[in-house]
């Protein structure tokens, strides 16, 4: 396995924190091209008459149909092979982009997949969007409700072991310290990207959801000195949970921060979670998903996802409005992904 080849050490002027020496220790299973693309939305701008506001375009990492999971399976994946692992076992919803892309990466590493999806199959006719490519790619899918798939993805990995294979779990949504190197790692991405057009983002905006991204950019902010701010928008998690859910990820970036051998001043109050815009709850498209994908799609040719972008994008649009994002400001949307799930709600959208 060869070492993370940083393309773009070379002239990354990164502040108290040599990015070439550490992460080059650290093993990374190349799964995508990257820089992903860095492009303002001009018409989307002026059309909310606001702040200038740009995107990130993670949605094109290149596997198979791309997303936020691709950076962290690439560090999930070097650590699985490191361990000697064959098979990869994780769990999601049904139309969970996590697990379509570890059933692409696994293809791609030549190892087993084992999908732990919560619910039931779909009745006949259903299956769309990240479900049908679960299937394409060969994955082997186990349906359990939401509660017991941490149970059952052990009682796969007993199942594997005595057949004779060598099981990793990697949790929902890749979101431990390994998987937020990834972020760790796009947050320095974006830095060169901004230093060459010679810009600064006074914010970023993406949808937040099991915490791995958000810990990962949050990390790299505080080891780049990126001074803008990081702004969460939750996917699922109210505000009774946003505590609990800060605290997960302060504990994720510590991991993140130990295997990188740097120290962090991370806790709870550092993350910046806007839980507003959850509405009816996970997957549940409302009106500000559907605003949000029309208008995306319509000043930019820009497709955002029903369950996790078009919530992001919403809610940045709903803040522009409110005045809370300034005209003076220059934003980011990450986009994470989420595009195969609009023709699962191909009825709502229509
Ligand atoms: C998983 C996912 C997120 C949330 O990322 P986390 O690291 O789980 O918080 C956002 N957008 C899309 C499209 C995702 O699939």
């Amino acid at each position: 396995m060869p070492a993370l080849s940083l393309k773009y050490s070379s002239g990354l002027k990164c502040k108290g924190w040599d990015v070439a020496t550490v992460m080059k220790e650290i093993r990374r299973f190349g799964l995508s091209r990257f820089p992903t693309p860095l492009e303002p939305m001009l018409q989307l701008s002026k059309k909310l008459g606001g702040p200038e506001i740009w995107v990130k375009r993670d949605d094109l990492t290149s596997l198979a149909m791309g997303g936020n999971k691709t950076r962290k399976l690439e560090y999930l994946v070097a650590d699985a092979l490191s361990c000697g692992a064959d098979t990869l076992i994780t769990a999601g919803s049904i139309q969970s982009n996590h697990c379509r892309q570890t059933a692409a990466a696994a293809v791609r590493a030549n190892m087993g997949c084992h999908l732990v999806l919560s619910g039931e199959p779909p009745a006949d006719g259903g299956v769309q969007g990240n479900h049908l490519i679960d299937l394409i790619m060969g994955a082997s899918l186990h349906w359990t409700d939401r509660n017991s798939r941490d149970a059952m993805m052990l009682t796969i990995t007993e199942e594997c072991r005595s057949q004779g294979l060598k099981p990793y779990i990697i949790p929902v949504g890749g979101s431990n310290g390994v998987g937020a190197l990834g972020y760790v790692n796009a947050l320095k991405e974006l830095n060169v990207q901004s230093e060459q057009l010679e810009i600064n983002f006074d914010r970023i905006v993406f949808a937040s959801s099991s915490g791995g991204t958000q810990a990962g950019l949050q990390l790299g902010a505080e080891l780049t000195g990126f001074s803008g701010r990081i702004t969460g928008i939750s996917v699922d998690q109210d505000k009774l949970q946003a505590d609990s859910f800060t605290s997960h990820m302060a504990k994720i970036a510590g991991e993140a921060a130990t295997i990188l051998g740097v120290d962090s001043r991370i806790n709870p109050g550092s993350f910046e979670l806007n839980t507003n815009y959850i509405g009816s709850g996970y997957a549940v498209m409302g009106e500000l998903e559907r605003r949000a994908i029309h208008l995306a799609a319509r000043t930019e040719a820009l497709l955002v996802g029903p369950v996790y972008t078009a919530r992001a994008l919403g809610g940045l649009i709903d803040l522009v409005e409110k005045s809370v994002l300034l005209s003076k400001e220059r934003i980011l949307f990450w986009h994470t992904g989420d595009t195969p799930t609009i023709f699962a709600y191909a009825k709502e959208l229509a």
